[in-house]
Parts: C-alpha cells; structure tokens; sequence
C-alpha cells in the first residue's frame, strides 16, 4: 500500500505519520513549511503576538495584585527572531517526527495527473510516483479583495503582521470574524490605536451576543473604535498611511490596514480533472464522512475540503484518513462529528465554545437547561485579579447529557476541552460535578455551572 500526501499542514502531517505507524509506506510532499503554512505561518506567529501582547497585558494587571511594575515596552526584532525560532523549532520536530515513522518528505509542488499518480516539482526537477490512495491536504492562503492591493507594509494581510516593520500608530482591521478580533487583541494589547471595520451590528456575528457582548465591553474599555454596520470597499494609499472607505459612505484614515476578510483554497494548479475531482462553487474540495472525494481512493481534508478550519479539525481529519486508508473503517470506530469541535478566540477575555449553542437550541425549538455561573464567584479568578467572563453549560433536561457550553474568561481555551469531553463522550452534568476539581481553580466553576 502506498499513500501519497499532498501537503503537510496539520492535515497532511497527521494522516502521513499515522498511516505511517499503521505500516503504510508514505510519500508527503511539501512546498513550504513541514508543519503547515497556515498553521507555522499564521497560526502560530498569531498566538506567539498575543502571547506578547498578553505579557503587556499582565504588566498592567499585576498593579492590582499589589506589583508596581514598569508598563514594558515590545522589542520588535526580538519578537521577529521569537516567532521565527518558534515556527522554526515546531517545523523541525514536525520533520523529525515524520522521518522517525520513515515516512519520505519530498521539497516541491505536486499535481495529479490522473486517479493513481502524482508528480512532484522538485529542485532537482520532476518526479512522479504511482499511489494506491492519495491525500489532497494543501491548506488555504488570505482572501484578498479586488479592492485592496496588499504592499506588505502599510496595507496588510495576517502574514505581514508577525509583527510588521514598525507598529502601528492607528491599525485599520477590516473583519470581525475570529481573525480580525484576535488581531484586533494583539494590536491593542502592544498599545496601538486601533479601528475595527465590523459589517454587522456586533462583532463576531456567528457567536452568541451574550460572548460578543463580553468582549465588545473589553474593546470599549481600551480605547477600541468600532465602526459598526459598515463594509469596507476601497482601500487608498496616501503618503501618511491609509484610508479604508466604507459602503456607507464613512471612511477611516489609519497609519496602516490589516485585512482579514476570510481565505481562499488552495484548490489551482492540483490538475484534479485529471482524476475526475470537481471543485465546488467555493473552490472546495467536497468529501464525504470518511474525507474520500468522488474518488473513493482519493482524499481531501484540512482547508481544503471546507468544513471547519481549524488546525484541530484538520489534524483529526487525518488521523480518520489514515485509519480508512488500511481498512479502520471496517471495525467499530467514530465518525467525525464536526459538531463537537471545541474552538476558541484568543482574545482578552478567551472565548470557547463547544457542542449545541443556545441561540441554535432556540431557533430548532428544542428543550434546554442553560445553566451559567460567572468567574466574579470564582476564588481563583480573583486571587488573579482577572474575574471577567463565565461559563455556561447547555444540557438535555430529561437526561442530564452535556450538549454544549461556551466559556469566556482566562484560559477558555484549556477549561473547554473537559466540556469537549462531555460532549463527544456524551457525559452527563452530574459526571462533571462528581469529578471534584482542585481547589482554588477556574476548573470549579465548570462544576459549579453543571450543578
Ligand atoms: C491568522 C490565523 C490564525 C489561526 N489560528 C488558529 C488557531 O488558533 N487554532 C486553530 O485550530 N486554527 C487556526 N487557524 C487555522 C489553521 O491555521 C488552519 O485551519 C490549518 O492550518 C489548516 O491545516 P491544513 O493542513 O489544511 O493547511 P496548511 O496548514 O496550510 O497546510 C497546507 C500545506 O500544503 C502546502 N501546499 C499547498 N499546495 C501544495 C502543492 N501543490 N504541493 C505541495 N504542497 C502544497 C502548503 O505549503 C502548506 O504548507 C488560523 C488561521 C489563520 C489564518
């Protein structure tokens, strides 16, 4: 049996060294980073800067636990050489982790040409191998708009932000999805002014206001101006920096704009009609359960296939290929439910869900328990001087099962996975409650909320 891999981001990268410890004989070929250039290259360096951000952040906090400090100040070309030693290390381990499961990494850009075979643009020129299964994992890049032309230094895309020449005196965000929040976060955090373009009446429009709201009161509470119900169309340059035009008229002026406006596939150039792949309208590749394509033989995961994208997502997507690839399927095991992905905004308050959410729950008309307990209670949460936010668990009534939650205060994105938990294994409320957690931490108000 011999898998061939396209692409080694988390998808990739998982389904490679997992059917590589299955006993299949593996080829991964990579034309950027091992490890992902969205994951090392985005979303890494993000959470690296919020990192640095939060250290700021901290600074200012401990002022209330009795500390007087010196506010700080960032050291860009420390924190270049950080993230690039950083993406430098993960991608490293990434390559050691593959060539220890003797699965062969190839430098170059590959293509079908046909249902069976795959080639490979190297530097040493072109090489082809035949495959009995192949894995179609080449990730996303930034959406850029034909509005905006992107000069890497005054108007931005993600990747020009870790971190950018200069700070910002006033960054313009256009996008109030998770990206554009998270930015926002970072940029504000190092002490820039900062402008966030949001085209509805409340940031992040897909998440419960109740969590919005949270955070919007965070951004008030530093200084952030929130241009609401407007939609960015031109993007000017001028010999100060920028200004962001809007559909209704407005406009921003700022010393820079970062756009974050969502992201295309990576879908051109794979030459997928040679086995037969059509794209969808998206320029997706569209997969079943068990992420085969029309080709049976052929998947897609990560980005690409266009479920959830999220490095979590795309890692446990391969990891399901690899055991389907040698035959898993055939014996008790669980789908994929995309449903129960936990996910989370880095933002100050974290933000994390999981599971059913309650505005779902009431628009499907199904019955409820919302049970919620803020941090304010919380002993831990105030021995840190940090008690914004809370904890909200949704569960069936009759039964008791854990059916969703969201939390948003400090570390929401570790506290989520004991409701991811729940929520695959399909624990009960009272599961939680009897699991006593340690004493003073965060973890009790999860068991406070199931009560
Ligand atoms: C700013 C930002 C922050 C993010 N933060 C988070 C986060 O906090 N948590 C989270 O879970 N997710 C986060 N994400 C999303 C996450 O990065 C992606 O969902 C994830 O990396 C997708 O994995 P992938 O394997 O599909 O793609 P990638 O990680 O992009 O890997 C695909 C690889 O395929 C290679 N490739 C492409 N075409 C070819 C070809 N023809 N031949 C050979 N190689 C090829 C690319 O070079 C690339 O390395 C973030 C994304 C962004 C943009």
């Amino acid at each position: 049996m011999r898998f061939v891999v396209i692409g080694g981001g988390p998808a990739g990268n998982q389904a490679a060294t997992h059917a590589a410890q299955l006993g299949v004989e593996v080829t991964l070929i990579e034309r950027d980073i091992v490890g992902g250039a969205a994951n090392l290259g985005d979303c890494i360096p993000s959470k690296a800067m919020i990192a640095t951000g939060g250290a700021m952040s901290y600074l200012r906090r401990i002022a209330g636990m009795g500390v007087l400090a010196a506010a700080g100040t960032v050291d860009l070309e420390l924190l270049r050489t950080r993230i690039t030693a950083i993406t430098a290390d993960l991608e490293r381990a990434n390559e050691r982790i593959l060539r220890s499961q003797e699965v062969e990494v190839v430098r170059g850009t590959a293509r079908l040409d046909g249902p069976n075979t795959v080639v490979a643009e190297t530097e040493a020129g072109e090489r082809t191998f035949e495959a009995d299964a192949i894995l179609l994992s080449t990730g996303s890049r930034p959406r850029v708009p034909e509005w905006a032309r992107v000069d890497d230094d005054r108007v931005m895309i993600t990747r020009d932000a870790y971190p950018p020449a200069e700070l910002p005196e006033h960054l313009v965000v256009i996008g109030s999805g998770v990206t554009g929040v998270e930015f926002v976060h970072m940029f504000a955090s190092l002490g820039c002014e900062v402008t966030l373009i949001v085209s509805r009446q409340q940031v992040l429009p897909q998440k419960d206001p109740e969590v919005a709201a949270v955070l919007e009161a965070d951004f008030a509470r530093r200084g952030v101006h929130l241009l609401k119900g407007a939609r960015a169309i031109g993007v000017e340059r001028t010999p100060e920096g920028v200004i962001v035009r809007c559909d209704d008229g407005r406009s921003v002026r700022g010393s820079h704009t970062l756009l974050c406006i969502g992201s295309i596939p990576n879908s051109e150039g794979l030459a997928l009609e040679s086995a037969g792949i059509d794209l969808d309208p998206g320029g997706y590749v569209g997969i079943n359960h068990h992420c085969q394509t029309v080709v049976p033989h052929i998947y897609a995961a990560g980005d690409l296939s266009g479920k959830l994208p999220l490095s979590s997502v795309a890692t446990m997507q391969g990891r399901k290929i690899a055991e389907h690839v040698v035959g898993g399927h055939s014996v008790a095991h669980r789908h994929l439910n995309y449903d129960n992905a936990p996910s989370a905004i880095f933002t100050e308050p974290e933000i994390a869900d999981v599971g059913l959410a309650e505005a779902d729950a009431f628009a499907e008309g199904r019955k409820i328990r919302v049970t919620k307990v803020p941090f304010a209670a919380s002993s831990r949460a105030l021995i840190d001087n940090d008690p914004r936010g809370f904890v909200k668990i949704i569960s069936d009534p009759a039964t008791g099962v854990v059916l969703g939650g969201s939390i948003v205060g400090q570390h929401a994105s570790e506290l989520i996975s004991v409701l991811g938990v729940a929520v695959t294994s399909g624990l009960r409320v009272a599961d939680i409650v009897e699991s006593m957690p340690v004493h003073p931490t965060l973890s009790e108000a999860l068991s406070e909320a199931a009560e």
